[in-house]
């Protein structure tokens, strides 16, 4: 058996594709484009490429977007101050804070100033506890972007056993969140946890988000897992002083272990950005009362 590898990159171009027809179909109906706005604070190299692209793609997508950069020694009051004007805001219908934070900023307080239902990254407490007891709200875009590759390639996940390794707020918890909401028998794995590529064995869907490169070692999957993969680690290459991404499951030992993995890149990557424009485009039409496109 030889996996299928899930190809992230072109499900989430034809997500792009549809979120662009319905935000073409909501300026119809409001007379106004879906808004986002993106705000970064100082000059950490990685978030000013993902703000970039973040801002490329909204206006591919037919969206305005702007962006809001702060110096990095931005004082909380005045980055608070932003947030609140960008709240009051009409034609805003997204508000993401490019994390991280500088260390003068309380990065939780941030984002509990954010209007909930402006809050398109799904970090705000309300929407995590909405996420919780299946209220509709705002899920963060890398877990949801993790489900809708996994219901493409299974059409029912209930009963299946899932196991999630990593616990952070902004992958790990959702996505355990979003698996139990699919009556997954869910267990969450991290840091802690005791054997962990037994763990691993009883999985027929393996998440994996930890930040270590290619831990997952092919011999911890059950013969046709599905598997996918979060991590990106950027390691040496072959050739000297070249680097290669990674993720965080040997990818080359899982092929012909595993029925389906997403690869590193081109896995679950680009999905992140096709479902934070997504969230805004259903932002948008929550706040009009415009009805969002079916099967968003
Ligand atoms: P994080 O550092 O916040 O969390 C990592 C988690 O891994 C922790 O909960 C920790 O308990 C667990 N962990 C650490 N060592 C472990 C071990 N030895 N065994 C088991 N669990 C262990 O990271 P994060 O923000 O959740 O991101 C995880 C990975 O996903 C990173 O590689 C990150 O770059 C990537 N990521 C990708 C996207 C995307 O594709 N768009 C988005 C977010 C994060």
């Amino acid at each position: 058996m030889t996996a299928r590898i899930i190809d992230g990159f072109g499900f989430a171009a034809d997500l792009r594709a549809r979120v662009a027809a319905g935000a073409a179909a909501f300026a119809a109906a409001a007379g106004r484009v879906p808004g986002l706005a993106v705000v970064l604070v100082g000059e950490d190299p990685a978030s000013q490429v993902y703000v970039r692209s973040k801002g490329k793609a909204t206006h591919e997508a037919g969206m305005a977007g702007t962006e809001h950069r702060l110096p990095a020694d931005t004082d909380q009051a005045t980055l608070l101050a932003l947030v609140h004007r960008l709240n009051a805001d009409p034609a805003v219908d997204g508000i993401l804070v490019q994390l991280p934070l500088p260390p003068q900023i309380d990065a939780q307080a941030v984002i509990a100033a954010i209007d909930p239902d402006k809050d398109v990254d799904g970090f705000h407490p309300v929407n995590v506890g909405r996420l919780g007891v299946g209220l509709p709200g705002f899920v963060p875009c890398t877990p949801l972007g993790c489900l809708l590759l996994l219901k493409a390639e299974l059409t029912d996940l209930a009963g299946r056993e899932a196991v999630v390794i990593g616990r952070s707020n902004i992958v790990g918890k959702p996505m355990a969140q979003l698996l139990l909401a699919e009556s997954c028998t869910v267990t969450i794995a991290h840091s802690r946890t005791r054997d962990l590529p037994g763990v691993v064995r009883r999985a027929d869907i393996v998440v994996a988000a930890v930040g270590r490169p290619e831990m997952v070692r092919g011999d911890w999957l059950r013969p046709g897992a599905i598997v996918i993969d979060v991590g990106i680690n950027r390691v040496p290459a072959a050739e000297p002083g070249k680097t290669r991404l990674v993720g965080d499951v040997a990818f080359a030992e899982a092929l012909p272990i595993a029925a389906a993995i997403t690869p590193v890149p081109r896995g679950v990557g680009p999905m992140t950005i096709a479902v934070l424009l997504r969230n805004t485009l259903v932002s948008a039409c929550r706040r009009e009362g415009v009805p969002p496109p079916a099967g968003l």
